[in-house]
């Protein structure tokens, strides 16, 4: 178990992250992992063989070949083709499947509340790309939560020029963000592969970030913050384990 694991609530530092990016590269070195990965976790456990919906049986498949990017694979009893990413987010996307999973890695497993500009240059992709990419990431697959955050949770504040004014018009007023006042900080919380709550906030001094802290994370939960934080949740409000 590397430090930090979640019977320790002790706070650790983000870069003892339990999924690093080595790790992220070595299970997802490039674009044909990432769709072969979504056909088998989709369609076909072993590969090889899935449910046909126009045979109504299981056949074997075979990865049909083209230059497209998004291949897909066909049934060799009918030739009836199957798309890994169909219904999808990815599916009518430009980016590639390979930057579409780094930019899930960023926002899940290395910090939260990561902006459309950092994610601009970690990508090497245009703002506007990036800025949608994030979106619907947090969107479809982050989708804030009301329940509270256990497991291993990671809490970073951010600071971002202008991303209140991107935000939804009811979102914005729900969440009291002032557009014109520009650097809005954000506090975020992430569950690792989860849930998450990002909330703007006045400041980010302690008194301000405590009561968000304790209102919707866990006392079981481990917590990740950044190095710099000024804060130590759990220590400070006296839960322990
Ligand atoms: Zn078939």
């Amino acid at each position: 178990m590397p430090p930090g694991n979640r019977n320790n609530p002790k706070r650790a530092a983000s870069s003892e992250s339990q999924y690093s990016l080595v790790e992220f590269m070595r299970e997802y070195p490039d674009d044909a992992t990432c769709l072969e990965t979504l056909w088998s976790k989709r369609y076909s456990p072993d590969g090889e063989h899935a449910d046909c919906p126009k045979c109504e049986t299981v056949r074997p498949f075979k990865r049909y070949e083209t230059g497209q990017q998004r291949q897909s694979w066909t049934c060799t009893a009918c030739g009836h083709h199957l798309h890994p990413t169909a219904g999808t987010i990815f599916h009518k996307s430009s980016t590639s499947l390979h930057l579409w999973y780094y930019a899930m890695y960023l926002m899940t497993s290395t910090r939260c509340g990561i902006s459309a500009k950092q994610l601009e240059r970690e990508l090497g992709v245009t703002y506007k790309t990036a800025w949608r990419i994030a979106k619907v990431i947090r969107a479809e697959l982050m989708e804030q939560t009301d329940e509270p955050l256990d497991g291993t949770v990671e809490m970073d504040e951010t600071f971002f020029g202008g991303k209140a004014a991107n935000m939804h018009h009811d979102k914005r007023q729900r969440l009291g963000g002032r557009g014109t006042a520009g650097k809005q900080p954000v506090f975020g919380m992430v569950e690792r592969k989860g849930k998450v709550v990002a909330v703007t906030v006045p400041n980010t001094s302690r008194a301000t970030l405590m009561p968000h802290i304790t209102e919707r994370v866990l006392p079981t939960a481990t917590v990740y913050t950044d190095e710099m934080s000024s804060y130590d949740p759990f220590g400070e409000v006296g839960v322990q384990p």
